[in-house]
């Protein structure tokens, strides 16, 4: 019997959920967990499998982490939380020798600033307990290493100039709302762009960089470049990178209404007193906005993210474009849930299958690029990403 213990019952956790539910062969059996139980309630019943148990567990704390997992026993843990929680779920899944897969690297609550060092430091820790780690699996970062890992194995020696694009056209009809957690996504966004050329990291101002794109399934969108952890990685394991960019879409409206949140203060993490209580002006704006779970199925178009590729084969200069297009309302059809979970979703269910199979193996932490990247790219066409390639 294999046992995944999923945590985090928000839009992507839910996803995950629907998913390995669709894959009873390897997933045997299917445990949630999450801050509120009412958010496993949620999910059990919109998967309908009666056989699903569901737990309350704060995964701030590791202890309760840990009876978590003595009490059920899992092969794997899929953190689907916060990237607040991922040094807590791993610290449980050293403990108990479990296996641990996320979607996020670790961000640090009172820090707008995400980066893999926490997490890669624990490399040793869980080779000598002989157990793994696999992070950023879900589509950037996740699928977009992947096609990175894909194309140099198949089409390239060498990956010189890589530009992950990510656009989504989907509307959702109201004036201001996120696609996954807004508290993460606006401190995201409201970094400083950075990317990395010939052997050195290089900032921008937040979103002052951008130039239109003619996304194949959405259209002509302006796109802006911004900091994104999967570059980390890729530069890492791919050194003769020369130039890495990240670039995501965002229209007028979205960019309006985030400047005017900016400069009335309600996007800061620093707490301010009010009426007597300490209030994280973010935390606050996230309880009034949508819930990004609640957008499914008010959500139509689509959405379009892949990498494009410039570097060398045999000698010769190429370029190479490989993408996934994806339905908001096919997605809601499916899962209940809007395209961006579902995005995530999907690899986070792919990559648990890859180590519960044992196709993917290792002790140790690793990023998604570490891997043949075959058999994770045919389970995207199964299991609802088929992807397009274009040489250019
Ligand atoms: P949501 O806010 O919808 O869901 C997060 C869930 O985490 C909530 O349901 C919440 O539980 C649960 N949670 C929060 N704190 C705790 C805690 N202390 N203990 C237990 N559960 C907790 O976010 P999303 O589903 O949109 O995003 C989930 C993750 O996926 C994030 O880390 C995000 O950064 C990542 N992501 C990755 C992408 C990729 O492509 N790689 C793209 C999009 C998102 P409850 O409901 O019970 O209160």
């Amino acid at each position: 019997m294999r046992t995944v213990l999923i945590i985090g019952m928000g839009g992507v956790g839910s996803v995950v959920a629907h998913k390995c539910h669709q894959v009873p062969d390897v997933f045997t059996k299917i445990v949630l967990a999450s801050r509120r139980l009412e958010s496993c309630k949620h999910v059990k019943a919109q998967v309908g499998n009666p056989e699903i148990d569901i737990a309350q567990v704060d995964a701030d704390n590791t202890h309760e982490v840990v009876a978590l997992i003595r009490k059920y026993q899992p092969q794997l843990v899929v953190n689907t939380a916060l990237p607040y929680q991922d040094l807590s779920i791993m610290e449980a899944c050293l403990e108990t020798g479990v296996d641990y897969l996320d979607t996020a690297n670790y961000e640090p609550p009172n820090e707008a600033k995400f980066e893999y060092k926490w997490q890669w430091d624990y490399h040793d820790r869980f080779k000598e307990k002989g157990i793994m780690a696999l992070l950023g699996c879900g589509f950037d970062p996740g699928v977009t290493n992947i096609f990175a890992a894909y194309a140099k194995k198949h089409h390239f020696d060498e990956l010189h100039y890589i530009d992950i694009m990510d656009a989504n056209g989907g509307d959702h009809g109201q004036p201001f709302a996120t696609n996954f957690n807004p508290e993460i996504n606006i401190r995201e966004i409201t970094q400083r762009g950075k990317y990395y050329e010939a052997g050195e990291w290089k900032t921008t101002d937040p979103l002052s960089v951008h130039k239109p794109f003619d996304f194949p399934g959405v259209g002509e969108r302006e796109m802006y470049l911004m900091y994104h952890e999967e570059m980390e990685s890729l530069v890492q394991n791919f050194p003769e990178i020369k130039r890495i960019r990240f670039w995501m879409t965002f229209s007028e409206q979205y960019l309006t209404h985030l400047r005017v949140l900016q400069n009335v203060g309600m996007t800061s993490i620093e707490p301010v007193e009010y009426e007597g209580h300490s209030i994280v002006p973010l935390k606050f704006l996230k309880a009034v906005l949508p819930e990004p779970s609640s957008l499914g199925s008010k959500t139509k178009g689509k959405t379009c993210i892949g990498d494009m590729i410039e570097g060398t084969k045999g000698g010769q200069p190429r370029k190479y474009y490989i993408y996934n297009i994806c339905d908001h309302e096919a997605c809601y059809e499916e899962v209940g849930s809007q395209a961006i979970s579902y995005t995530t979703g999907v690899p986070a269910m792919i990559g648990s299958k890859m180590l519960l199979e044992g196709l993917w193996r290792g002790q140790g932490v690793f990023n998604v690029e570490e891997f043949d990247p075959d058999p994770f790219m045919e389970d995207l066409k199964r299991y609802g990403l088929p992807w397009e390639e274009q040489f250019l």
